[in-house]
This record gives structure tokens, C-alpha cells and sequence, in this order.
């Protein structure tokens, strides 16, 4: 990117990138399928499609404008940009995740909604929905996705994978993490022979979520 460029915009690039390594890191994704956006003011920072995140560099920024026209950089946007940007016309989003987690893919394949195994539900504001499959890339998907993420800051995509959203990468990435821990949590204890897992109920949850907005982080 040019040194005209605001420092504040190559700073949340380095994040997006330095998230999107993370998350293969993590093992939330293989090679380059999942994408990471950040939004400053009305530019919307997003990994480039096909391009290996331990090759970007500062030079590689891409940024796009709410309605997805490239105002940044020589690379293409990831071709799931529909969902990143569905999620910042719809909310106060400022960073976006987007993953093909194995366990969270799998329990999309499985359910419409996670059961509720665990009140960390309550860090994605209450049991997390699967949206209906659509190709990537389509309005189609990035509208599904919406209708689940109502009252909620992530959902599964079915038979595709995971998108959460945050005020920052870290929360958008820790949302992300979370929900794959869920979802694998509950493919553990569902998969025992013979026996169902005890899940919790919508006033059970309720009461975490009551106590999360005086304590922060749950224990
Ligand atoms: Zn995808």
C-alpha cells in the first residue's frame, strides 16, 4: 500500500492478517478457505481470495467500500465478501470471521441450532443457528446468514461453516474459537453410545447472560 495511506489503515490490516494466521494456526482453517475482514470508518479491510495469509504483507492491503467496490490495493477481495459485508450494513460490526472449523462444520451438517450443552452459548448472545445452505459467494448465503445471526454475534452455515462477528478482531476471533470449542464439545458428549447429553434450558442460559453483563468473561 502507498505511504499515503492513513497508519490507522495499515495497523488494521496487520491485525486482519495477523488474525487470519491465527486462525490457521488454530487449525480453524486449512490453507486459505476461511477470510477475516476489520472495518475503519467506511472502508472494510478483507483478505485477498487464494493468496496464502504468511505471504501478505503490508503491501497487500485490500479494501473495499460498503457496497464492495475496491478502493484498496491490486489483489481481489475473498469471494465471501457478500457475507462480511451483510454483516456491516446489518450491525455495529467492526471485524468479521469467517471459518470452515471442522467441528462446527460438521454439527452444521447435524442440526439448525446447537444444543445448548454449555452456557458459553452466552458469549454468542444464546443458542447459535445453523443458516440454510446456499453456494458461497451468493446474496442468497449472506441473507440465510443474517436471519440466524438475529440476536446473536455468530452462527454455523450448513454444510460450509462458521461466521461470528465483534467490536474487535480479538472478540470476533475469540466468538469464533468458542463456538468451534462448543461445537465440538457437544459432538463429545452426543456421541457416547446409548446415552444424551443433559442440555440447559432458555432461563438457565438467560441467568448467564444476566451475570456476563456485570462480570465479563465467564468462569
Ligand atoms: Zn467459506
Amino acid at each position: 500500500m502507498s505511504e499515503q495511506q492513513p497508519e490507522s489503515i495499515g495497523r488494521a490490516w496487520l491485525d486482519v492478517v495477523a488474525t487470519a494466521r491465527r486462525s490457521a494456526a488454530d487449525g480453524l482453517v486449512v490453507g486459505t478457505s476461511g477470510n477475516v475482514s476489520a472495518r475503519v470508518g467506511d472502508l472494510v479491510l478483507v483478505t485477498p481470495s487464494g493468496v496464502p495469509y504468511d505471504r501478505l504483507g503490508l503491501r497487500d492491503a485490500v479494501g473495499v467500500d460498503l457496497e464492495g467496490r475496491q478502493v484498496l490495493g491490486d489483489l481481489g477481495p475473498t469471494s465471501e465478501l457478500p457475507l462480511h459485508l451483510a454483516v456491516y450494513r446489518s450491525t455495529g460490526a467492526a471485524a468479521v470471521v469467517h471459518t470452515h472449523a471442522v467441528h462446527a462444520t460438521a454439527v452444521s451438517t447435524l442440526v439448525t441450532e446447537v444444543p445448548l450443552v454449555h452456557y458459553a452459548a452466552a458469549i454468542l448472545g444464546g443458542p447459535v443457528r445453523t443458516a440454510a445452505y446456499a453456494r458461497y459467494g451468493t446474496p442468497e448465503l449472506a441473507e440465510a446468514m443474517l436471519g440466524a445471526l438475529a440476536d446473536r454475534t455468530g452462527c454455523l452455515l450448513a454444510n460450509h461453516g462458521t461466521v461470528t462477528y465483534g467490536d474487535t478482531l480479538d472478540q470476533a476471533y475469540e466468538r469464533t474459537a468458542q463456538l468451534e470449542w462448543l461445537c465440538r464439545l457437544w459432538l463429545t458428549a452426543s456421541s457416547v453410545p446409548g446415552r444424551t447429553p443433559t442440555l440447559l434450558d432458555a432461563a438457565q442460559l438467560d441467568e448467564v447472560t444476566e451475570a456476563l453483563k456485570g462480570y465479563g468473561q465467564p468462569g
